[in-house]
């Protein structure tokens, strides 16, 4: 087994899942690279090593039951453990024309971003709970918005991507309160608007901003908090 925490990122081949990835690294552990595209995932495991990062990488499509079984064992077989799990991967779902005007919505570009961000979330986080429960200190941060806040109602209407968050939100509260007796902690957290393919690269924060909350969540002393949202400010009305 590995003597080193272990993290995997989903995600992680680029954007704010590449900097929780160099974050996390640089603060000690070795980072399990979760991406899909095998060209991407063996870059970004080479850019991070090069970093000086101890750095694997783990091939995971988070909405194939299959990759994400297979994932599970390679981390298990890799590196014997798991202390941290960052729910990273998201899309935004088309947003071409109509297809999240909610009076138009494509429901095909519904469930696509369901079952990336929310249902990825599930199935990444169940497989990877038994690895988790051996850990000293678990620590589990779905990367969510402030777009998915109900109180905030901040952003474009993107009627595929905004409720994504706020389920998200929500089922990070429900895996909070079933694992309330557990040393396992599970939040929330919003990285702000960051410049990455997803924003264009038209954004004020950079990666390594962006994934700040994330590191600070994926650190957490074991008294918590849990079941939170989170930002570079704090607890985030949602
Ligand atoms: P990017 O588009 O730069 O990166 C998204 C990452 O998710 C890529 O590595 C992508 O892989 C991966 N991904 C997408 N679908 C899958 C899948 N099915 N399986 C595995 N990996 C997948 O986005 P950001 O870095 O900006 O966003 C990261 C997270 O932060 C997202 O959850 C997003 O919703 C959230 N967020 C981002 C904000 C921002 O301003 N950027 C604001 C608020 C939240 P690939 O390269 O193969 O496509």
């Amino acid at each position: 087994m590995n003597d080193k925490k272990t993290a995997l990122v989903t995600g992680a081949n680029k954007g704010i899942g590449f900097a929780i990835s160099q974050g996390l690294g640089t603060a000690g552990f070795t980072v399990a690279v979760g991406a899909r595209d095998d060209a991407r995932r063996a870059e970004a495991v080479r850019r991070l090593q090069a970093a000086g990062v101890d750095a694997f990488g783990v091939a995971l499509d988070v909405t194939s039951d299959d990759s994400v079984a297979a994932a599970a064992a390679s981390v298990e077989r890799t590196a014997g453990r798991l202390d941290v799990l960052v729910n990273n991967a998201g899309i935004s779902g088309r947003f071409d024309g109509d297809a999240q005007d909610p009076t138009t919505l494509d429901l095909d570009v519904v469930r696509t971003v369901l079952d990336t961000n929310v249902f990825g979330v599930v199935r990444v986080t169940n497989a990877m709970l038994p690895l988790l429960r051996r850990a000293e200190s678990p620590r589990i941060v779905n990367m969510s918005s402030t777009m998915g806040s109900l109180a905030l109602q901040a952003g474009p209407i993107l009627a595929a991507y905004a409720p994504s968050k706020s389920m998200l939100n929500s089922i990070t509260t429900q895996y909070a309160r079933r694992l309330a007796d557990t040393n396992v902690i599970v939040n929330a957290a919003c990285p702000g608007y960051v410049a990455t393919d997803f924003t264009g690269f038209n954004a004020p924060k950079t990666p390594e901003e962006g994934a700040a909350i994330a590191i600070r969540l994926a650190t957490l002393p074991d008294d918590g908090p849990r079941g939170g949202f989170f930002d570079d400010g704090g607890v985030v009305p949602w």
